[in-house]
């Protein structure tokens, strides 16, 4: 039966048309050819996921100016393997990866469902390595410290990709447009790290020493003129850039998202701010 004719059949009146109409058109507006934005979050203390600061608010503006997305893929600084791995369980468990902080934050939880599918889709997207699917690890904090305030309903699936730690920041930059496919599939992918992160000289201070302030700085020229071949081969950045990245592990899932920046794309920072001596929280949003 045609659809006109079975809603006029059920006396549905001219204004149940409309909002049929309009609810279609909004269908269409979110089609295939609609790109979902990707973030890079500079996640900093774990702490963000439950206080309420200048950090935890910046990201709060970004989710609401995103699409509700299907699925959220986080490539976290937390999770390094060897090879690659995508989480495919159906609840994935909160992870407490790290020590020293309040009772609070140990009893948070984020429980989002995971997304096999998606999973089972990316591995099947990744042609650079056989990607395997992980039912073992969960959200770690590089994740849901991020998300906790971004979602806090935990109602969006979760995912997350591993780091492959025996791999060039080439490779990353590489596996990571193979990506691309999920922005148009309503996947939000989210890279969590620090550009500047050295735990080592970290202070109780607000101030940011020189080496770190002129590494941000050079890194947030280069992201602005999209020239991502210097910051794909940081080690040739000079002292300050081998200060702000002692292990690249933080730095490694800004290049995720840097190569999911398509031609043209604009690009925003948000949270730009150096803080504790040595961290970076410089965060940006694509598309
Ligand atoms: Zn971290």
């Amino acid at each position: 039966m045609d659809r006109r004719l079975f809603l006029t059949q059920l006396s549905l009146g001219s204004i149940a048309m409309m909002t049929l109409s309009s609810f279609r058109n909004e269908m269409d507006a979110l089609g295939a050819s609609d790109k979902m934005p990707v973030l890079f979050i500079g996640h900093g203390s774990p702490m963000n996921a439950i206080e309420n600061n200048e950090f935890s608010q910046a990201w709060k503006t970004v989710a609401k100016q995103l699409p509700v997305p299907k699925a959220i893929l986080c490539v976290s600084a937390h999770w390094e393997t060897k090879g690659t791995k995508v989480t495919g369980m159906k609840m994935p468990k909160t992870i407490h990866d790290f020590g020293g902080f309040p009772q609070e934050l140990f009893n948070k939880q984020y429980p989002a469902p995971g997304a096999p599918e998606m999973a089972a889709e990316t591995k099947s997207l990744i042609k650079k390595t056989n990607v395997e699917v992980d039912m073992e690890w969960g959200l770690d904090h590089g994740t849901w410290s991020v998300l906790a305030p971004m979602f806090p309903e935990a109602t969006i699936p979760v995912y997350q990709i591993s780091l492959d730690y025996s791999q060039p920041p080439q490779y990353h930059y590489e596996l990571a447009k193979e990506l691309a496919a999920l922005r148009r599939k309503g996947v939000l992918i989210i890279g969590s790290g620090n550009i500047v992160h050295n735990l080592g000289m970290m202070q109780w201070t607000d101030k940011a020493f020189d080496w770190a302030i002129e590494f941000d700085s050079i890194a947030a020229k280069l992201i602005e003129e999209g020239n991502h071949k210097p910051l794909i081969n940081y080690k040739d950045l000079g002292k300050s850039a081998s200060l702000a990245i002692p292990s690249n592990e933080h730095y490694l899932p800004m290049l995720y998202s840097l190569a999911l920046q398509e031609k043209n794309e604009s690009l925003s920072f948000f949270a730009a701010k150096n803080l504790m001596g040595s961290i970076s929280m410089r965060s940006f949003k694509i598309g």
